[in-house]
């Protein structure tokens, strides 16, 4: 039996509250179920939610109501097909709640080796949705992830099935492996909210832990891992350590080995491999790790890793979903005047079934806003196709709109000419470049 039942599709609905919101999270997640029920047949895969605030004790409460992006092969679901998760999450206000600092060199300056920040953080909100990437790459991490983490709340028999609870993203630099995984963490801390009552994501970063005086990191890195250790004791807390750079830890072996360094180096790697074995155990434990070279990892931290990911520069497609998102920012906040820049999708079906002017300049009437449309579209993608072939990174793209703007700025500029030639329109009365 079962042959003819329907495929159910797991949705996520991510309800961020107020920081005055004081209601009950399961009065509200009943809101959010029966508004999404008796509004909507079908949902947008992802898609945010509007009208929800003409329920009183939604709009006391809750600020956004967003349906994510899933793996299931449509874009857009029949509520029938739909099974709801509803997390609600209530970011906390402050970034950073502890540092942890190398021992002072000479100068008596500290370098920062470690922070330790409370999930969900407001500062992360929206992180996720900015980073743009080919093939899915951050739902699949994510469901990933999530699955090893199901496995180990079943209690699955280590000695039958076994991990190490790493992660490793390497790629070029820039190509936002930092910014993936504090994403990942604060998606984790949102999904997971219903199971953890609290989530904490440590950062170290090796590079300032093992530039210099490794006897102090030594000391350093077992102060670390106290505290982690200590964090992890807590079973309602899910403790993320993200290790930045892990390359260094290679160099600060290599150093040993060559003996220009006193075995400090060495006992320093070792202590934290030691440690990161130790925590394999604990079910409430992710380590996500970054690195610009892989090759130069140590095989003993890859060993470990369950996760190797690559994360490669944007492709063209990903590069004009990034200038997109930074030419709405512009627009949004009044910099540009309010032009449309076409979606992807359709930027692509116009270059495969011809340029809206060209197909449609016989017809007499023309639409100005449709070709004003297919102008930006059109630019932006050539723009695109050049920034692919100079292999830029997401860190570079994000930084070109400045760039861009920068070189205008005296001049006044339209959205199409910003990826094109110089207009020679002045600014407009509200200051927005036209
Ligand atoms: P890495 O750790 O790979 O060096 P970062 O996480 O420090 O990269 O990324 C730096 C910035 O570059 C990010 O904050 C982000 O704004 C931008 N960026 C990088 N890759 C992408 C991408 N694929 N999509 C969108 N923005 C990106």
């Amino acid at each position: 039996n079962g042959f003819n039942e329907p495929v159910i599709w797991t949705v996520h609905v991510e309800v961020r509250l107020s920081s005055k919101a004081r209601r009950r999270m399961d009065i509200i997640q009943g809101l959010v179920r029966d508004y999404i029920t008796s509004s909507y047949e079908r949902l947008s895969l992802p898609s945010l939610l509007k009208g929800w605030d003409a329920d009183s004790t939604l709009a006391s409460s809750v600020e956004r109501i967003a349906i994510s992006e899933s793996s299931c092969p449509s874009s857009s679901l029949p509520l029938s097909e739909i099974s709801l998760q509803i997390h609600t999450y209530q970011p906390s206000e402050n970034d950073t709640v502890e540092e942890y600092a190398n021992g002072s060199g000479d100068g008596g300056e500290d370098v920062l080796a470690a922070s330790v920040c409370e999930l969900p953080c407001r500062s992360w909100e929206g992180l996720w949705e900015g980073l743009i990437y080919a093939d899915n790459i951050k739902l699949k991490l994510l469901d990933y992830i999530h699955a090893t983490l199901v496995l180990s709340d079943a209690n699955v028999d280590f000695n039958l099935v076994s991990w190490n609870r790493v992660v490793l993203l390497h790629g070029p630099p820039g190509t936002g492996k930092t910014s993936l995984c504090r994403a990942l963490s604060q998606k984790l801390s949102i999904r997971l909210s219903h199971r953890y009552t609290q989530a904490r994501l440590l950062e170290i970063n090796s590079h300032s832990l093992f530039s210099r005086w490794f006897s102090e990191s030594g000391k350093l890195v077992q102060r670390l891992f106290n505290s982690i250790m200590e964090m992890v004791e807590d079973e309602d807390s899910f403790v993320i350590v993200l290790i930045d750079e892990v390359e260094s830890l290679t160099a600060a072996r290599a150093g040993a080995m060559a003996g220009t360094e006193p075995s400090d180096g060495l006992r320093v790697v070792n202590a934290l491999l030691t440690q990161l074995d130790k925590l394999k155990h604990r079910k409430n434990v992710l380590v996500m790790s970054t690195s610009n070279l892989a090759k130069a990892i140590d095989s003993a931290f890859v060993d470990r890793a369950d996760i190797i990911q690559y994360v490669d520069l944007p492709p063209r497609e990903a590069i004009y979903e990034i200038l997109r998102s930074s030419l709405c920012e512009f627009v949004l906040k009044g910099i540009l005047q309010e032009v449309s820049v076409p979606p992807l999708e359709d930027v692509l079906y116009m270059e495969k079934n011809g340029w809206y002017s060209k197909t449609c300049l016989s017809d007499k009437v023309m639409d100005t806003s449709y070709a004003q449309q297919d102008k930006i579209g059109k630019t932006l993608l050539e723009l695109a196709t050049k920034c692919r072939e100079q292999g830029l990174s997401g860190r570079a793209l994000r930084r070109l709109p400045v760039l861009a703007l920068a070189g205008y700025i005296g001049v006044g500029v339209s959205a199409s000419s910003i990826a094109s030639s110089p207009s020679p329109n002045a600014p407009s009365p509200n200051g927005a470049f036209r």
